[in-house]
């Protein structure tokens, strides 16, 4: 199966690095020049347990993928949410009739972006719980030691082809599963996200830091019942009080959530409008009141400007 990865990052370079490993042929896509500059120099180097264990493979601009390239049986997508749509249209000289493109970027709406360049049956949507760091261009660093993939094809139609990828997946080390309810996961997580990595981003706070403030708790309800009352209409019936002690049982950790790393460490622009500001648009289609949501995703657009990150 000729796999590639679309956003070498954090998490496209981990996958990629996993895949080839275990001895898939993975090519690289990507935006960066410094960071396709050094993989193609040294490979994707990854610091396991202190030791760094380089993984080489072809990785390519969007300016480089031409009719030429051979189309791939398996796409990967892990670009930032605004960058999805473009890496994609940049990408349609590799993706066929026969492509499956799986979706693991955090966030709600991305499988309408996917509709536009394969069918239904070709989507697989999903979300992990492994997460990865880039310390420098070409390198990585892996978040944690336990972490997994659920997965799920948008038809039943794919679902054979969609349980070969979770073996894959599962047999380059990422802990797979098919998911019969995948919907629910993603939009479980988005509640994780439109909660701690927005409130820790705008408070200039870690899990544990803004998990311990008298606030934390109505806060973290009124949330996730906007998220609630907003996936109801998308089909999506999410148990309240377990999300809510879900996203509690981080507040113990003392950890930058990456809206934090990415708007304070990076002043690089964040995914809000594909979270909270996701829930607030869907909310407005469906006469759905979001105030907490739409407040929040104009609080951090008001950082980004404050910072300059656009
Ligand atoms: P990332 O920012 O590391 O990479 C995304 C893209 O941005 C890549 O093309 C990368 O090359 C580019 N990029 C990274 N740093 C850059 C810089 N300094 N200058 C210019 N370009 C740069 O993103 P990620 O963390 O891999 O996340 C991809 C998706 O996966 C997102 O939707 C994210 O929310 C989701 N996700 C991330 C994690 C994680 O632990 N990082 C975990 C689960 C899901």
């Amino acid at each position: 199966m000729k796999i590639a990865i679309a956003g070498a990052g954090a998490m496209g370079s981990k996958f990629g690095w996993h895949l080839k490993k275990a001895g898939n042929d993975v090519i690289l896509i990507d935006t960066w020049d410094r960071n396709i500059a050094a993989v193609r120099e040294n490979g994707v180097v990854a610091r396991v347990k202190n030791e760094e264990i380089a993984e080489k493979m072809p990785i390519y601009s969007p300016s480089e993928i031409d009719e030429q390239k051979e189309n791939v049986d398996l796409l990967i997508v892990f670009t930032k949410s605004m960058q999805l749509e473009n890496m994609l249209n940049s990408l349609k000289p590799i993706i066929s009739k026969d492509t499956y493109v799986l979706c693991l970027l955090n966030g709600l709406g991305h499988e309408d972006v996917l509709a536009k360049f394969v069918t239904r049956d070709h989507i697989i949507m999903g979300v992990t719980m492994w997460a990865s760091m880039m310390t420098a261009p070409g390198h990585i660093t892996f978040a944690n030691e336990n972490g997994n993939v659920e997965i799920q094809c948008l038809d039943p139609k794919g679902k054979d082809e969609t349980k070969e990828i979770v073996k894959i997946l599962s047999d380059a080390e990422l802990n797979a599963c098919y998911s019969e309810n995948v919907m629910y996961s993603i939009w479980r997580k988005a509640c994780v996200n439109g909660v701690v990595n927005a409130l820790c981003a705008l408070l200039g706070a870690n899990c544990k830091e803004f998990g311990h403030t008298k606030e934390a708790d109505e806060l973290t309800r009124n949330i996730v019942q906007e998220f609630a009352d907003v996936a109801q209409y998308e089909g999506v019936n999410l148990d309240r009080s377990e999300v809510i002690q879900h996203v509690e049982s981080l507040f113990d950790t003392p950890h930058y959530p990456s809206m934090y790393q990415d708007l304070v460490q990076n002043n690089r622009p964040t995914e809000i409008d594909y979270i909270d500001g996701a829930v607030w648009r869907k909310g407005l289609k469906h006469s759905v009141p979001t105030p907490y949501c739409a407040f929040i995703t104009r609080l951090i657009h008001a950082k980004e400007d404050i910072l300059k990150v656009k």
